[in-house]
């Protein structure tokens, strides 16, 4: 497919979404990265982000429950480029009843090339790195030329 190119801004949409035994461990990653999260506009499946909204005073928009639909919620907002960056602690050692959702959020995470964590070094590298403060053009599926090729 050809590509086109997708700006992310210096203040980037991040979505943070935990499985239930993987919350504490993003808990401790948000209350770390606290500071330099304020800065952008943090996104989140429902009950991870009435965790991280209560325990780290953050502003965060919350989707519903991820087994509820929120993890498809989230895919949607990736697939419009409203998300720039995923944080998901998914959890690799326990089976969750909405596996095909967890799939298709970091399928379409992949599909629209956004930089995404699925533990705490890789978000960490991601924090550290001086793209977080920075504008970044991200190359992702150009879908006007892919409508055109069908027309
Ligand atoms: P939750 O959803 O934040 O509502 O627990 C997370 C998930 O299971 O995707």
């Amino acid at each position: 497919m050809k590509t086109t190119t997708r700006t992310l801004g210096i203040r980037k949409n991040i979505a943070l979404v935990a499985h239930d035994n993987c919350k504490s461990q993003l808990l401790s990653w948000t209350t770390r990265h606290q500071k330099l999260l304020q800065r952008h506009n943090l996104f989140a499946t429902g009950t991870t982000g009435a965790l991280l909204s209560k325990e780290c005073y953050l502003s965060i928009e919350r989707m519903i429950s991820g087994p509820m639909g929120g993890d498809q919620q989230l895919g949607a907002k990736i697939s419009e480029g409203g998300i720039d960056i995923l944080i998901f602690f998914w959890d690799p050692l326990n089976a969750v009843p909405h596996d095909p959702d967890v799939k298709a959020l970091l399928r379409i995470a992949s599909v629209w090339n956004i930089p995404v964590a699925t533990n705490s070094s890789t978000a960490d590298f991601i924090m550290d790195s001086e793209l977080i403060n920075a504008e970044v053009d991200i190359d992702i599926p150009d879908y006007q030329a892919y409508l055109g090729d069908r027309t």
